[in-house]
């Protein structure tokens, strides 16, 4: 287990689409144990394997309810909606306000292959939304309707 270096806003590695895990292999298992150390170290609520450089569709979720590793992710329900404070471990220094699905489900795969499902709500479901959003090259930048400087 290591931690990794978290890429920054700006570096390309950001801003590509993710491949499929086809994989459920030790290197896969390396990956999630490496993101979960980084993202405990850095208190992040989450943390996507593009993040560590990886253009890979694999994400950890680390909230109130629990640790989550979600391998090839994908939104199948969303309800409602909710309006609130962002921010990302690749956006260091700032915050936005961003508005999300209240409810989402997501079907996903664990780390040995085996296929899974969840329902996220309040800011889980803000997390998983986040998180996914990477997969694909998005940033809650792109997203926010207001973006302000914070102290680190
Ligand atoms: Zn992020």
């Amino acid at each position: 287990m290591a931690i990794r270096n978290i890429v920054q806003q700006g570096d390309d590695v950001l801003r590509k689409k993710c491949f499929e895990v086809t994989a459920f292999d030790e290197k896969l298992a390396a990956l999630l144990d490496d993101m979960k150390d980084t993202v405990r170290r850095e208190e992040g609520a989450g943390l996507a394997a593009p993040q560590v450089g990886i253009l890979r569709r694999a994400v950890v979720v680390d909230v109130d309810e629990g640790f989550y590793e979600l391998v090839n992710p994908v939104i199948v329900a969303q309800k409602g909606e909710q309006t609130g404070w962002e921010g990302c471990l690749s956006v260091r220094g700032k915050r936005g306000i961003v508005t999300r699905p209240q409810t989402v489900k997501v079907e996903y795969f664990d780390r040995g292959g085996k296929k899974r499902k969840l329902t996220a709500h309040g800011f889980f479901a803000r997390a998983v939304c986040h998180e996914l959003d990477h997969l694909d090259g998005v940033l809650y930048v792109d997203r926010a309707e207001r973006v302000e400087r914070v102290k680190d």
